[in-house]
């Protein structure tokens, strides 16, 4: 059996090799490497993908950065988000001068609960901050109600959720990201689609909102050397495009084998007392950038999966109330119990396009080993 990775992007780049060397080949000889066509070409299929407009930049801390830029709030507006999630999220509300307000997660979903936002609203409050943790959509629609009440912006963070289509209750489906006022993605090589090196994207259905999230990520240009506002410099790379270009149209056949993996471990472990298997929603399909369970014995799971050759990973050990750089909130341990439960309990399992029922079949076995020799109880 070949090793098992958390993440395997090398062996899923040998599926696409001939291809995918012929597309950085491309941009090598044309010399177009920044904002040749093929960057506007990706943008322009991605953009069919989600069906909305889509401007691509350097990363997608770059992408909630510039978004927020767009949005023109005054230093010390309050953006409601959750604690538990990437840095990125809060690091950039608080380079911007916004203030972070965290509201807790629900412990099934991992995502903010929808039901606690209302009442962190204040007269400061300017927009909602929902982050599709490990691929799969916040509850968007109690949420869009909320932002317009309010008059709101929301802003999705679905770095993790590309490729996952949030469910109306009428049965209409949007692509994550493109649901809220603006949506932000992230290449990175691990993400659902992963470039090889930085990349990211915003996306926004207000064309004009668009025009201006195109300037900002261009520093601020609207024609040749005439600026009309402080941008900053992020862009996508045509190498990077060009292979997220050869990704992309493999991008649905990636998603369902990551659904394969998840159905599997969902099998195994179902029956497993102890194993808590990630809740799905009838509001989402889930596109499980991570599969993650919650379980009691975390660290002792975790150091046996080790010994037995499987990785795993913690995301994330430490909600960003109790971070030390962000000690100037306020914020004190006990304000977000869930998160600060889910920080100690979750744990993600390999989990990528390239698994095989050998490897799948092998991680399952062994954690069902764990269960059977610590309790002597496999049910
Ligand atoms: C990865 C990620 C980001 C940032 O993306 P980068 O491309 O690494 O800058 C932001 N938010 C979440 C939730 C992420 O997972």
């Amino acid at each position: 059996m070949n090793t098992i990775h958390m993440c395997d992007t090398y062996g899923q780049y040998l599926n696409m090799k001939e291809e995918i060397d012929a597309a950085m080949q491309e941009v090598i000889k044309s010399t177009h490497f920044i904002k040749s066509g093929k960057v506007l070409e990706f943008e322009e299929e991605l953009s069919e993908y989600v069906n909305s407009n889509v401007i691509c930049c350097g990363n997608g801390t770059d992408a909630l950065q510039i978004a927020f830029m767009a949005l023109g709030l005054k230093p010390g507006a309050e953006v409601i988000t959750t604690p538990f999630t990437f840095i990125a999220t809060a690091e950039v509300l608080a380079l911007l001068d916004l203030k972070p307000v965290f509201v807790d997660v629900s412990s099934d979903t991992f995502n903010l609960d929808v039901t606690k936002v209302k009442q962190a609203i204040t007269e400061k409050t300017k927009v909602v901050l929902p982050v599709h943790l490990y691929g799969q959509c916040t509850n968007l629609e109690p949420l869009l109600n909320i932002v317009e009440e309010y008059n709101l912006f929301l802003v999705e963070d679905a770095a993790q959720a590309l490729g996952t289509e949030y469910i109306f209750k009428e049965g209409m489906q949007k692509s994550a990201g493109t649901i809220g006022h603006v949506g932000c993605t992230s290449f990175f090589p691990s993400k659902n689609l992963g470039a090889f090196g930085d990349g990211g994207a915003v996306f926004t259905g207000d064309e004009k909102l668009a025009e201006i999230i195109r300037s900002i990520a261009n520093h601020g240009m609207k024609q040749k050397y005439q600026y009309e506002r402080i941008g900053v410099n992020s862009r996508l790379d045509s190498i990077q495009a060009a292979v997220l270009a050869v990704k992309l149209k493999y991008f649905d056949r990636h998603i369902k084998a990551r659904q394969f993996a998840a159905a599997w471990y969902d099998e195994h472990f179902k029956n497993i007392e102890g194993i808590k298997i990630p809740e799905r929603v009838s509001y989402s399909t889930h596109s499980f950038h991570q599969y993650t369970i919650q379980i009691s014995r975390r660290n002792e799971l975790q150091q046996f999966l080790k010994d037995n050759g499987i990785p795993s990973m913690v995301y994330y050990p430490k909600p960003i109330h109790l971070q030390n750089a962000y000690n100037y909130l306020g914020y004190k341990k006990g304000d977000f119990p869930v998160s600060e439960k889910l920080s100690e309990t979750v744990l993600s399992l390999p989990m990528h396009t390239e698994l095989t029922e050998e490897q799948l079949a092998y991680i399952t076995k062994t954690i069902k080993g764990f269960f059977q020799n610590k309790t002597g109880n496999l049910r």
